[in-house]
């Protein structure tokens, strides 16, 4: 094991006793969060039903608690992008999970009596279902790189594959793209070999994907643009050049996509550029609210750009891209990191809903997303992290949504999506943290057919093979 241990504290005891600690909490989204944080892992029975999902991407980080080469069944290639958990003996609703393996965790998918469930200890916690993988996935470009590794899970397109932040003195410090992208290219299992995508290629996906929702009748995709900092120019262009090439190419796609475009927080006459290409929602992700946490968990951010310019460029793109359509990420948990971050879960949860009040009441959506531990991060290599306390995810969740309540007139409104191609994207919450969950969870916001919606878009989950061995 590396240097983020993964508690034991995991039986269904345990799991009970944060349930009744937190009688108005959902359930679903406190064990998301254990999910999140701790990992989980897979029987043999279990990967065996993973055939015909939709595979983990890797698009970005790796988001595993352990690295590839610790991998001896091929579950790199093999495990879903994300898994839905439902019903079970605490007759759970429905939340989306994206996959973090963790041979170490105390959670294992398994096949019990026939049907998929998430275990703990043997015990049976909820029903599984792992999403079919799109019709596009199919296909490749004629170089033979696969059209998934241009536009993953019918959504995100990482142009860039690398970060110009390099290095500990720049790169942010719980990030593993370069480190992930290596592990990649080592493993030899994914074929995409250069770091830039072209952008004929991404708006050829991009139609192939759109073309696909027609076919099944299902709302037309929206495409999330991410990628590394461009610092100083990539093939001879600015950030802003380059980026904003792709972002009108693919506006003007036969899918006429809404778009949004993650990038370092930028001055308002940039911005304006981004918005005039046909970008919709902007993530300047902040990664930590906490000033002194920001300049030491963000380097090359806090050299390049700073933290009094990081949130005065977020207010000032509000002005740009209107309220509610501002939405930048938090790695929550990371301002509890070793050595220098908060050592009390009230400390932590009080500072970071500070950003709550602060964000919100300016027409700004705080994207709380878990931190994953991964080992090859500089975090991880500079000091043992241990699992950020439950109590941490609980509290925060629910300070967002109290904030959310006072501030939703002008913020994005949950629960209003129809199914695209992959129905647990559009109905349910964000996979990578709960408080997506939190809302549409407390006010019952899906349609009456959720589950039908999901099943009939999840490969075989009942009447399976097998019983727990991990081999
Ligand atoms: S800006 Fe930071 S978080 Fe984003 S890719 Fe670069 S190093 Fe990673």
């Amino acid at each position: 094991m590396g240097n983020n241990p993964t508690t034991n504290e995991s039986n269904p005891e345990v799991l009970e006793s944060y349930f009744k600690k937190y009688p108005g909490v959902p359930k679903e989204t406190i064990l998301k969060q254990h999910l999140l944080s701790l990992g989980h892992w897979f029987s043999d029975a279990a990967l065996q039903a993973a055939d015909g999902a939709l595979v983990k991407s890797y698009r970005l980080f790796s988001y595993d608690l352990v690295p590839m080469s610790e991998f001896k069944r091929g579950e790199h290639r093999r495990v879903p992008e994300h898994f839905v958990i439902l019903n079970g003996p605490y007759g759970m609703r429905p939340v989306a999970i994206q996959t973090s393996l963790s041979p170490y965790s105390p959670y294992l998918i398994d096949v019990v009596d026939g049907r998929l469930v998430m275990t703990t200890e043997g015990r049976v916690l909820a029903e599984v279902r792992f999403p079919k993988t799109p019709d596009y996935y199919a296909k490749s470009l004629p170089d033979g790189t696969p059209y998934h590794e241009i536009v993953a899970f019918g959504a995100f397109i990482t142009i860039f594959r690398n970060c110009q932040y390099w290095g500990a003195r720049e790169e942010c410090k719980f990030c593993d793209i370069n480190e992930n992208a290596r592990q990649m290219k080592l493993s030899r299992d994914f074929t995409l070999a250069a770091p830039v995508k072209s952008v004929e290629d991404v708006v050829r996906v991009c139609d192939e994907v759109a073309s696909d929702a027609r076919k099944y009748g299902v709302s037309a995709p929206g495409f999330v643009l991410s990628g590394g900092s461009i610092t100083k120019t990539l093939h001879g262009k600015s950030e802003v050049d380059f980026y904003e090439e792709y972002i009108r190419a693919i506006k003007g796609s036969s899918a006429k996509p809404r778009i949004t475009f993650e990038v370092n927080a930028r001055p308002r006459e940039e911005v304006a550029r981004y918005k005039a290409a046909g970008a919709d929602n902007i993530h300047f992700n902040m990664e930590v609210w906490d000033k002194r946490l920001f300049e030491w968990i963000n380097p090359g951010k806090a050299e390049r750009v700073g933290w009094d310019n990081w949130v005065r460029w977020m207010c000032d793109a509000v002005e740009v891209f209107g309220p509610g359509n501002v939405q930048p990420s938090f790695v929550s948990g990371v301002e509890m990191a070793r050595p220098h971050g908060f050592q009390s879960v009230d400390e932590a949860v009080k500072s970071t809903s500070g950003c709550f009040e602060y964000l919100m009441s300016r027409g700004i959506l705080p994207r709380p997303q878990q931190w994953r531990r991964e080992p090859s991060t500089a975090l991880c290599k500079e000091a043992e992290q241990p699992p950020v306390p439950l109590d941490y995810y609980i509290l925060l969740t629910r300070n967002w949504y109290e904030c959310y309540q006072k501030y939703r007139s002008q913020l994005p409104q949950f629960g209003k999506r129809k199914a695209g191609l992959l129905a647990e994207r559009n109905l349910l919450g964000p996979v990578h943290g709960a408080y997506g969950d939190y809302v549409m969870l407390s006010e019952n916001l899906f349609p009456d057919d959720i589950e039908e919606q999901i099943n009939r878009r999840s490969v075989p989950f009942e009447n399976l093979e097998g019983g727990s061995s991990v081999s």
